[in-house]
């Protein structure tokens, strides 16, 4: 039996690949909901935002493969139309033309129909909810993986940041002073954003020639962008805010937003159906404050992360432990496949 710590993206495409083998599994989840740093919330009209990971490439080759595997449709980001950008809070919003880039791409559904339908194909006692691990202890045979209750495996497999499991599990025996000192300085990709969504009836941007897209050095959001379904027959905004704006009270805050929105957009812009929010800094199960500043994607990647430990018994995975994109969607994919590929050609269960 293989213990999988984490049921974000990393998480459950290890447990996928195990059951194509048939090796026995079980993942534990601390949260009460699946995906970990992706999550889709649904508006009023059911209109998918997207409160985490968003946007792919074309270079994001692993979860392209992933999707194509799944069956998952996926489309092009809408930028046709002017876009603003705010430079001065002094200044009215400048309208300007984006020069053409690479495409970025949504998954259809939203993003967490990534997560659902890796999910589906697990059985439900395959995946536990509410189990945050807090100890791991390895004896010569054999893991302990302990939550409320106690787990018995062969192996046990970090699908979470680094950062994370070096700060809130204890391990016993230890792990090497190097690997945990170099997992507490490994930033955690977005673990201090903030993402704000409103959805509305119809896109009323796109009929003004718009397309949706804010940069501001003013504030508090810095980036927002047309968030329609992959129909276009559900309309929303979504972008980022200013982390520094978790400091004010919620209603505040989101006044805050809905002006600025309004002084760029119009007033079509304050006749919103739902205003969303997420401040992942809150987030114990993604964010944990750090002891150093860390630079962002610090120490992401680090070789010592494919490395494994007591004799072949702890496995690190994570979006963070990839080698390349790591702190992506595409890091955790690329880490789960590796990581699955070194349990599947080990043979030991
Ligand atoms: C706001 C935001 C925007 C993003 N935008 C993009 C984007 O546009 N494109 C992109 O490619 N990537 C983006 N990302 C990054 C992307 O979300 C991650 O790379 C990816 O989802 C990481 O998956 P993971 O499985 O490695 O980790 P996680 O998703 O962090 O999953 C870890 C899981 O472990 C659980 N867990 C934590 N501690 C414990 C414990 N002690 N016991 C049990 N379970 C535990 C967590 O609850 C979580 O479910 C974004 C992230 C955020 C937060």
């Amino acid at each position: 039996m293989i213990i999988i710590v984490g049921a974000g993206l990393s998480g459950l495409l290890i447990a996928y690949r195990l059951k194509q083998e048939g090796i026995p599994f079980k993942i534990l989840e601390a949260r009460s909901r699946i995906g970990g740093r992706i999550n889709t919330v649904y508006g009023t009209n059911h209109t998918p935002v997207e409160m985490g990971a968003t946007w792919f490439g074309e270079q994001h080759k692993d979860l392209r493969a992933l999707l194509e595997e799944l069956g998952i449709e996926y489309f092009e980001q809408y930028m046709e139309g002017t876009a603003f950008f705010q430079p001065f809070s002094t200044s009215p919003a400048e309208s300007i033309q984006i020069p053409g880039q690479p495409s970025s791409y949504r998954i259809s559904g939203g993003t967490s129909h990534l997560i659902n339908t890796l999910y589906n194909k697990l059985d439900e006692k395959e995946l536990l909810l509410n189990q945050s691990v807090k100890e791991i202890k390895f004896h010569n045979n054999s893991v302990q993986v302990i939550t409320e209750q106690v787990f018995e495996g062969s192996k046990v497999v970090l699908a979470i940041p680094p950062k994370l499991w070096a700060n809130n599990i204890f391990f016993e025996p230890k792990l090497q002073d190097n690997l945990m000192n170099i997992a507490r300085q490994t930033h955690t990709w977005m673990e201090d954003s903030i993402k704000i969504a409103l959805t509305y009836k119809q896109a009323f941007w796109q009929q003004e020639k718009l397309s949706g897209t804010l940069f501001s050095n003013t504030g508090p959001v810095t980036e927002l962008y047309d968030h329609c379904d992959h129909e276009r027959s559900k309309a929303a905004l979504c972008g980022f805010i200013n982390s520094s704006f978790k400091q004010l009270d919620s209603a505040v805050r989101r006044t805050k937003v809905i002006d600025q929105i309004t002084s760029v957009f119009g007033e079509k812009a304050a006749d919103f159906l739902d205003y969303e929010e997420c401040i992942w800094s809150m987030e114990a199960n993604t964010f944990i404050e750090s002891e150093f500043a860390l630079a962002p994607h610090q120490n992401n990647g680090h070789q010592i992360f494919r490395t494994s430990f007591f004799e072949n018994k702890l496995l690190i995975s994570s979006s963070e432990a990839a080698s390349e994109f790591s702190g992506y969607m595409e890091g955790a994919v690329a880490s789960a496949n590796d990581t699955a590929k070194r349990i599947i050609t080990s043979k030991l269960d």
